[in-house]
């Protein structure tokens, strides 16, 4: 049976960020990242200084995984970096998994990984996040740049940019990167960083403002604003 390393199922809950922000949605957040960004809210599922990543993301049959999504619904694949997992079976066992029960498959990836032809093929939306200096020096000091390859899929279309900006000087960055590789500007999001309401209003005014101006999107953090940082949703 196939597996993969699964930190936690959940739903239904509502996305909470993003072109989606809003709708209804479950979640499969699966373990590992190859970057170590200094404000990630799901360090458990890559960090084995802090966690204990045998309890935190044990394999996991795709089949017990596919068990809880129910049939029809958006699934949101997110992590850690769920595309260091493209190319296992496992993988292909979960997309084939979720069309077979009429899900809306989208992927939440930070950039530095190109979609395979499997996973482009099963994918409806990806959301993707390129880190700014903000998530500061990443171990082993990966390039967390975006990969050249992205700019094709976002040219089809189905693939978002979204950025998590510190402040408006990041808002610029995000923008620069859009310049720079020819992204769409109309799937282009700022985010404020932050994983409670203080942080994210205290933010969430200058970084709005900001993109307004630059003819971009901007999108808060709803499921902080219900349910705090809380697993789970
Ligand atoms: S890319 Fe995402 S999951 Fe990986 S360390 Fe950064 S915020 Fe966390």
């Amino acid at each position: 049976m196939p597996a993969l390393p699964v930190s936690e199922v959940f739903g239904p809950t509502i996305q909470g960020e993003g072109p989606y922000a809003g709708r209804s949605a479950w979640f499969v957040r699966l373990g590992g990242c190859n970057l170590s960004c200094s404000w990630c809210d799901s360090a458990y599922t890559w960090d084995a200084q802090r966690f204990d990543l045998r309890r935190e993301i044990p394999m996991t049959p795709v089949e017990e995984v596919l068990a809880q999504v129910p049939s029809s619904s958006l699934v949101v694949v997110t992590g850690g970096e769920p595309l260091l997992h493209q190319n296992r079976p496992a993988w292909r066992a979960l997309c084939n998994g979720l069309r077979a029960r009429r899900c809306t498959l989208h992927v939440e990836t930070n950039g530095t990984i190109v979609p395979n032809e499997t996973t482009r093929g099963c994918v409806q939306t990806f959301v993707v996040s390129p880190k700014l200096a903000n998530a500061g020096v990443h171990r082993g000091n990966i390039d967390p740049a975006l990969r050249t390859g992205w700019v094709e899929v976002a040219e089809s279309g189905n693939a978002h940019l979204k950025v998590v900006c510190a402040s408006t000087d990041d808002v610029a960055g995000a923008l620069e990167i859009a310049r720079t590789t020819g992204w769409p500007l109309s799937q282009v999001w700022v985010m404020p960083e932050g994983t409670t309401a203080q942080e994210l209003n205290g933010r969430w005014r200058a970084i709005a403002d900001a993109a307004a101006h630059a003819g971009i999107n901007a999108t808060h953090r709803l499921h902080i604003l219900a349910w705090q940082d809380c697993r789970g949703h």
